[in-house]
């Protein structure tokens, strides 16, 4: 591979991360959440190395559709499930799984004239006000659901937690007393858990759990790793060193002039930069990694480049290698330093990096 800058996925660590969750989660069944493009790191080859999930979800039909064009045939859910019959076809001749979420959905499956059928995940809202049947209509819609011919007779019921990721908030166990008690005796599989809620809050696992992140080895909770949980990272941000200078005491380096030397300085200049996917609001001193050394970032992140302060590093050389995120620089600690959640830092690496895929 050619190209300096570049995302490499490990998929043995992300079949590590599967057999770990199925550890964590005690015989539940995966969901492999894969939606965003697989959280950055490539939707199909992700698919075709998660083969030992239960099935895949994903948020948004077109993402459905490329998997089975490319040939991946393991069960499928959409997370949003469909908005007018031309998704709802697609989806039966993509045969989906359908999360149904909407009385407009509802009706979508109420006025569908094939004769195709759908297993559908019904969705109910305790608390996170985003999608969602309230808890008083959940009998009505689930009488309806079943009466419909479209609709396959073995249902999941789902929510979906809204403070997982915040350990000592009470807004989780409300959310799971009110999902109790809205589908008691409902003789159906059950879905709750997102990664952190499988990780954090063993009473929300149920039959079904839900990871996206996690897959990825990377946490959800703030100030907790992948590493400590047991996942191993999947994705490492890479590229090499493309030029070195000397820059003298009292001079200033990039835009801005953002960083002022206080020593004569050696200054590495790297191919990344937000153009890249690597945020702009990363400031000096953010860690990069040379070999095993981490080094500071210094001036400010452009579109293609960053520069760095080699000075205790004379061997350093033209074409070397730096890891901006992955092993030994966890993307969590790169998030909260840019004031973001790694999620956003993954699905933000761009189109320009090239993937590498470990196998
Ligand atoms: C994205 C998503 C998940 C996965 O969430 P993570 O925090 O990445 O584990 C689970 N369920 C639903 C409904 C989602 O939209």
């Amino acid at each position: 591979m050619t190209a300096l800058c570049r995302a490499t996925v490990d998929t043995l660590a992300l079949n590590h991360n599967l057999r770990r969750i199925r550890e964590l989660s005690e015989g539940a069944k995966v969901l492999a959440v894969i939606k965003a493009n697989a959280y950055g790191h490539g939707l199909v080859p992700v698919a075709k190395a998660l083969c030992d999930a239960d099935a895949l979800a994903v948020a948004r039909i077109e993402e459905a559709v490329a998997l089975r064009a490319a040939g991946v045939g393991q069960r499928l859910v959409l997370l949003e499930g469909v908005f007018n019959q031309s998704q709802l076809e697609l989806a039966a001749a993509n045969a989906c799984d359908l999360v149904v979420h909407s009385h407009e959905q509802l009706e979508l499956l109420e006025s569908f004239g094939r004769n195709s059928r759908f297993t559908v995940w019904l969705k109910v809202d305790t608390g996170m006000n985003r999608l969602g049947f309230r808890p008083e209509e959940f009998s009505r819609v689930l009488a309806r659901l079943r009466n419909l011919h479209a609709v396959r007779e073995q249902l999941v019921l789902m929510t979906h937690l809204a403070n997982a990721d915040m350990l000592s908030s009470d807004a989780t166990s409300q959310q799971l007393a009110l999902f109790e008690e809205t589908t008691r005796g409902v003789e159906a599989e059950r879905s709750i858990a997102n990664s952190a809620g499988l990780l954090a809050w063993p009473e929300s696992r149920a039959q079904w759990v839900r990871p996206g992140l996690a897959l990825f080895g990377v946490s959800p909770i703030v100030g907790k790793t992948g590493e400590e949980l047991g996942l191993k990272p999947v994705m490492r941000l890479g590229t090499e060193l493309i030029a070195i200078r000397k820059v003298a005491a009292g001079e200033s380096v990039g835009y801005g002039s953002a960083w002022t030397a206080t020593r004569d300085c050696r200054i590495g200049v790297a191919a990344i930069g937000y153009g890249d996917g690597y945020p702009r609001h990363l400031g000096n001193g953010t860690p990069v990694l040379l070999g095993d050394s981490r080094i500071p970032l210094v001036g400010r992140v452009s579109m293609d480049m960053i520069t760095v302060d080699l000075t205790d590093h004379p061997e350093a050389r033209v074409g070397d290698s730096l890891t901006l995120w992955g092993d030994g620089l966890p993307v969590e600690e790169l998030a909260q330093l840019a004031g973001t959640i790694p999620y956003e830092m993954l699905c933000g690496v761009t189109q320009r990096v090239a993937v590498q895929y470990l196998k």
